[in-house]
């Protein structure tokens, strides 16, 4: 089916060589891990609606000025990106206690932080993605000074604009996970923001009822994980016609 060269394969995503040098196609499957993948599942759908979400975040967060990776969407599952050195950590980002951090620090789920917080993970399947601190990140060469503070500060912007946004359609965006890489332009290094932003790497509750439109529906055995993701894509404006029915090999996108 597929006879690109396969760069590397990950949970929910494969990177397969691009058309030019210096880019890939990014391909959503429709994989679902959790718990360093000891929960692991398919959800049929998933990959078209995180695809088009992450499109559509990247290219708003492009147009605010956040320098990204992503070139273009290809077809509903794969999108054409820039090839990046990526930084190995992911870049968490909060702002209601959820998740990890309501359990390390034992607060109730909901409680609102008295201002954003960011936390490093180190990008490690083999030790279960550890926290780490600016000093390992910089002790072990991952990120120099300088690189982590351009991550930082685009990890806050990202967040602000983010947070508007999801607002704005009576979503609250409570913590995200993004990653980072290394892009080189003519000898010139900058840090991008690479990888994707979708429902699976957000937690995302609709400001009226609390309802979870995230991938905790699956960690937590929920149930309605792709209703969900539809109801975030149809909320943002994005008209995903039968995520279901799109099979795992390249569908081209219709043209406008
Ligand atoms: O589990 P935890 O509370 O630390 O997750 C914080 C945020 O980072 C959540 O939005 C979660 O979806 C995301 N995350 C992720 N990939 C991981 C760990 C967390 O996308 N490996």
């Amino acid at each position: 089916m597929n006879r690109r060269r396969r760069i590397y394969e990950g949970k929910a995503k494969i990177l397969y060589e691009g058309p030019e040098p210096g880019t890939l196609v990014q391909h959503f499957k429709d994989d679902a891990t959790a718990f360093n993948n000891k929960k692991h599942d398919k959800i049929e759908g998933k990959g078209v609606l995180n695809n088009r979400i992450s499109e559509y975040l990247f290219v708003k967060l492009g147009e605010i000025g956040v320098p990204t990776h992503f070139i273009k969407r290809l077809n509903m599952r794969e999108q054409l990106i820039r090839e990046v050195e990526i930084i190995p950590l992911e870049v968490v980002v909060r702002n209601v206690a959820a998740g990890s951090l309501a359990t390390r620090i034992g607060v109730d789920e909901g409680t609102p932080l008295p201002r954003s917080i960011v936390e490093f993970y180190y990008k490690s399947d083999k030790l279960g993605d550890p926290m780490v601190t600016e000093e390992h990140i910089t002790a072990f060469g991952w990120a120099n000074p300088q690189e982590l503070d351009d991550i930082m500060s685009l990890a806050l912007r990202i967040n602000d604009f983010l947070s508007g946004l999801f607002l704005g359609v009576g979503i609250r965006l409570v913590d995200f996970k993004c990653e980072f890489g290394r892009l080189w332009e003519n000898e010139q290094m900058r840090i991008v923001l690479a990888d994707e932003i979708s429902p699976d790497c957000c937690r995302l509750w609709d400001v009226e009822t609390q309802n979870k439109l995230d991938k905790d529906r699956f960690r937590r055995d929920m149930g309605g994980l792709v209703e969900a993701y539809q109801e975030v894509a149809r909320r943002l404006g994005l008209h995903v016609d039968n995520p279901m029915r799109v099979k795992t090999g390249p569908v081209l996108v219709r043209s406008k």
